[in-house]
């Protein structure tokens, strides 16, 4: 009896239900039905007292004495009131359905275990349709233990695969089927992690003895899990390598350490020294680079990126760097042009709104190489677009491009140019071992020296006078403000309206001419946002009232406040990257989360996370608690993988160790040839056929 034997062919089960099962929770065969496990078991030996029932809301666990059973006859049909006890006092259980089933189970005079959720009934609580089982003894209760709870479905539970249904039918496949079951793992890992074996670990995980085995269970199944998906990684990511050949950018030459001794404008951190460090040694090994820098906003990417490009040049290649937004590009133009003054490095802009004839000439200076840097949006990607020689490309904000485009940038050339990408979005480590587990990540931990944390506040709408008086404070100080609204599709007419109210109170309590505020949002033309961004990069207007347009990368130093309105409305990772757009100069800087009083949980959540952290890596991790792994990467694009017992939002810990697992038998086995390693070939090859794209950066 093999595990992939077609689940119709278990006793109890059948066609109809099998075809149920897989419809509703994908189980096809043995080995899909008995890695469906409980999500959460009742503890069977923790009773609540009949006199201690003050709600509706919760489940409750009863020993009670049955006292006596009536059937009271109605026009449509019939119902079974029982009177049940325990010391504390006397209760109603009730039954509209069933009756002929479950009559014959009670007696008068013995003891039940009842579960279910108490109803009020004019002040009096008594439980419909609740489960029951028969005490022999006290002994019988304690050995009851954890019952498994399984997910099911309303179709599942029509067909009596409700949980109690499906566990039923686990009851009667398990004992069939561990036989069958094998250790997948090396018994070095096993021995080393101290994990249950296979077998007990998943006959325990179902029904287990008590609350330690379960743990230890489900530690090794999650182990194991993460494990596999941790090794198909790490063995891409050696083939990869393998197969990647990358251009040899072997010195350094004179236009890095020209710039390095004359132009740096700052010393750089000690992170900023470190990473560029790994990524020399990266473009010099002959192999294509595929590195993540990750850096929390205001860390100092730039820099980074502009001194790893000068060491492309000095090898006799070009550079390109690509940002997500016309307004992105153009300010690391507009920053990198500047550094890069009284060199003769020769750097362009290319963007959807380049004009045609300066389209051609960039076209033709970027085949001849005679110009050195392209910074650019998705125009880079575009088919016409051909440099004479690319030798690194760097994204900045990654998770806005997709894969598909990314793979397009780089099949333009022969040899595929080294790849660094840069977010300022921190992933949790779960989520970046996962999706990034198959490239090499370099992270700016250090912020600047002289940063001042930047003062969060949440504010309720009624305290807006106080907010526009510290506003005034501030203008008056030279400082420059943001305001910023919420703007999304679905209610996108209401969120313009909510926006020009805003611009025109705004304008009402700080009138011209005094004051200028300028307005940005999505809708305008280029030129337009251009233009209005540029009077405040100017400081020719004060307060910028704007949507999310500015919401990644863009420079101010002297802008020391963000309000953002609606602040309820904004997931947390787009909170802290508003607010990384103030705190970059050396003043004091201020964030206001307006919101209403009401607030849903989640809501409360994320603004005192806010108002408590400044850590986008803390911040992350909140996140990925209240969205679920899926939403955050965007389960879509990413293809997160599916997991059957591991969560990629909580179990962190495990993967680590999985991780350091996987690589210390990749460093002993690297092709997986010895016999006991083999073991995990069937998994892996499961794990890699499912896994597509996710995790393919290039
Ligand atoms: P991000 O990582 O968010 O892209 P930037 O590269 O834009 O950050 O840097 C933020 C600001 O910090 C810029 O004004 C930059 O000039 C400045 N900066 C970067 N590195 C240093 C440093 N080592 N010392 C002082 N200022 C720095
Ligand atoms: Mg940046």
């Amino acid at each position: 009896m093999p595990l992939d034997t077609s689940i119709e062919f278990l006793k109890g089960v059948g066609p109809k239900r099998a075809q149920t099962l897989r419809e509703e929770l994908g189980v096809r065969n043995f080995e899909d039905l008995i890695y469906h496990f409980p999500f959460r078991y009742i503890d069977r030996s923790k009773f609540h007292q009949v006199s201690d029932i003050a709600t509706e809301e919760a489940y409750v666990q009863l020993k009670v004495r049955c006292n006596g059973v009536k059937e009271i006859k109605q026009k449509r049909g019939s119902r079974l009131e029982v009177q049940v006890s325990d010391d504390s006092g006397q209760m109603k259980l009730v039954w509209f359905a069933g009756l002929k089933w479950i009559k014959p189970q009670l007696h008068e005079g013995k003891h039940y275990l009842v579960f279910g959720r108490p109803s009020n009934f004019k002040g009096r609580y008594s439980i419909n349709h609740p489960e029951i089982q028969l005490v022999e003894s006290d002994r019988a209760v304690l050995k009851g233990g954890l019952q498994p709870v399984y997910h099911s479905s309303e179709k599942l539970s029509a067909k009596g695969l409700d949980s109690r249904g499906i566990m039923n039918v686990q009851k009667t496949l398990i004992p069939k089927i561990l036989p069958y079951v094998y250790e997948n793992l090396p018994d070095e890992v096993v021995t080393y992690h101290r994990l249950m074996d296979r077998k007990t670990a998943i006959e325990q995980l179902h029904f287990p003895a008590d609350l330690e085995s379960m743990q230890k269970a489900r530690f090794r199944l999650k182990f194991e899990e993460l494990f596999v998906l941790q090794l198909s990684l790490l063995l891409n990511k050696m083939g990869r390598m393998e197969k990647n050949q990358g251009h040899v950018f072997s010195k350094v030459g004179s236009i890095f350490n020209d710039f390095y001794t004359d132009g740096l404008p700052f010393d750089l951190t000690g992170a900023q020294k470190r990473v560029i460090k790994e990524i020399r040694k990266d473009i010099g090994s002959g192999k294509q680079m595929n590195r993540l820098l990750q850096g929390d906003v205001g860390s100092g990417k730039t820099i980074v990126a502009l001194l790893s490009m000068l060491i492309a040049l000095d090898n006799g290649f070009q550079a390109a760097l690509m940002a997500p937004t016309e307004i992105l590009a153009t300010q690391h133009y507009e920053g990198l042009k500047d550094l890069l003054k009284g060199t003769k490095v020769q750097i362009s802009l290319l963007t959807g709104s380049t004009k045609v004839a300066k389209r051609r000439t960039l076209h033709q200076a970027l085949e001849m190489g005679e110009l050195h840097i392209l910074i650019g949006t998705h125009a880079l990607i575009e088919d016409k677009v051909k440099f004479q020689n690319l030798g690194l490309v760097i994204i900045d904000e990654q998770h806005r491009f997709g894969v598909a485009q990314r793979a397009k940038l780089w099949r333009k050339n022969k040899i595929a140019p080294h790849i660094l990408i840069m977010t300022a979005t921190p992933i949790p480590r779960t989520l970046a071992m996962t999706f990034y587990g198959e490239l090499d990540t370099s992270v700016i931990d250090e912020l600047p020296p002289g940063r001042k944390l930047i003062k969060t506040m949440h504010r309720h709408d009624s305290a807006r006078d106080r907010v526009f008086k510290f506003i005034e404070d501030e203008i008056a100080k030279g400082r420059q403000v943001y305001v910023v609204y919420p703007l999304i599709e679905q209610s996108e007419q209401l969120d313009y309206k909510d926006l020009m109210d805003g611009f025109e109170s705004l304008s009402r309590r700080f009138p011209m001419p005094k004051y200028q505020i300028g307005i940005l949002n999505g809708k305008m033309k280029s030129d337009d946002k251009d233009f209005e961004m540029q009077r405040f990069v100017n400081g020719e207007t004060q307060i910028l009232v704007s949507t999310t347009v500015i919401e990644v990368g863009v420079n101010v130093p002297n802008a020391s406040v963000m309000i953002i309105e609606s602040a309820e409305r904004f997931g947390l990772s787009q909170l802290h990257q508003l607010r990384g757009r103030v705190g970059r100069g050396g003043e004091q800087s201020y964030c206001v989360l307006m919101t209403g009083y009401k607030l849903s949980s989640d809501g409360r959540t994320r603004m005192e996370t806010m108002v408590r952290t400044n850590d986008g890596f803390e911040i992350a991790e909140v996140d990925l608690e209240l969205r679920g792994p899926g939403n955050i990467m965007g389960t879509k694009q990413s293809g997160l993988p599916d997991m059957r017992v591991a969560d990629l939002a909580k179990d962190g810990p495990i993967m680590g160790m999985a991780r350091e697992a996987a690589l210390k038998l990749i460093a002993d086995d690297p092709k997986i040839s010895k016999s006991e390693n083999r073991r995990l070939i069937p998994d892996l090859e499961r794990v890699m056929a499912t896994k597509e794209e996710w995790a393919k950066i290039s």
